[in-house]
């Protein structure tokens, strides 16, 4: 009841005041977090068929709102996001919902952690439990831009803990960009090796 509340809530407030689009941040975002125009610029992501579904191929609006949700302080698109990555990307049942967690530097830095931002979301969407503190990165990294593959492979090794709470259970790793996908399968190897049954990766956007 209190969900159900707290969603007519939301409803309310954004017929008062409608957000601004996750992209330009300018026109009032409508059916999705995005004005029509960002939309219609949105490109899918091809079905690769390897385990990682991706809402949007990286690039344009989706570009704009990642860099808005990462270094732009707005939290506020990652909910809307997440509902949207949840619509596109369709979650097993069955799933407990887990994220690519920041390490605790970049952590205090930005003041939240936008992947955990996105899975609340995505979990509350596709009306599966969260796993929160399942996953934790034991090794600040330094980012991943500028590597190729096998650096960035060997940048990730090893910087991943989960913990028992994964045993046995399928889980769907949430996260925004994935890129070569060395993070997610250094996250997923912990996972694994930890006891989850199957892991399947969930991204607001992939880049290739
Ligand atoms: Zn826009």
């Amino acid at each position: 009841m209190r969900g159900a509340l707290s969603e007519i809530g939301e409803a309310l407030l954004d017929l008062v005041f409608p957000p601004r689009c996750a992209a330009c941040g300018e026109a009032p975002a409508r059916a999705s977090p995005f004005c029509s125009t960002c939309d219609g610029a949105i490109e899918p992501a091809p079905d690769l068929g390897d385990g990682v579904g991706a809402a949007s191929l990286f690039g344009g609006p989706i570009a704009d709102a990642v860099h808005a949700l990462k270094y732009g302080g707005r939290a506020e698109v990652a909910g809307p996001l997440g509902r949207w990555m949840a619509g596109r990307v369709a979650v097993p049942e069955g799933m407990a919902v887990v994220w690519v967690p920041l390490g605790r530097r970049r952590r205090i830095e930005r003041t939240y952690d936008q992947a955990m931002l996105l899975a609340v979301a995505v979990a509350r969407a596709s009306r599966q439990p969260l796993l929160r503190g399942a996953l934790r990165r034991v090794r600040e990294t330094p980012p991943q831009v500028g590597r190729d593959r096998a650096a960035r492979a060997r940048n990730v090794a090893g910087a991943f803990a989960a913990s028992r709470a994964v045993a046995g259970r399928d889980i769907c790793l949430v996260d925004d960009v994935v890129t070569t996908g060395a993070t997610v399968e250094a996250a997923t190897r912990a996972l694994r090796d930890a006891g989850a049954r199957r892991v399947v990766v969930a991204a607001l956007s992939r880049a290739e």
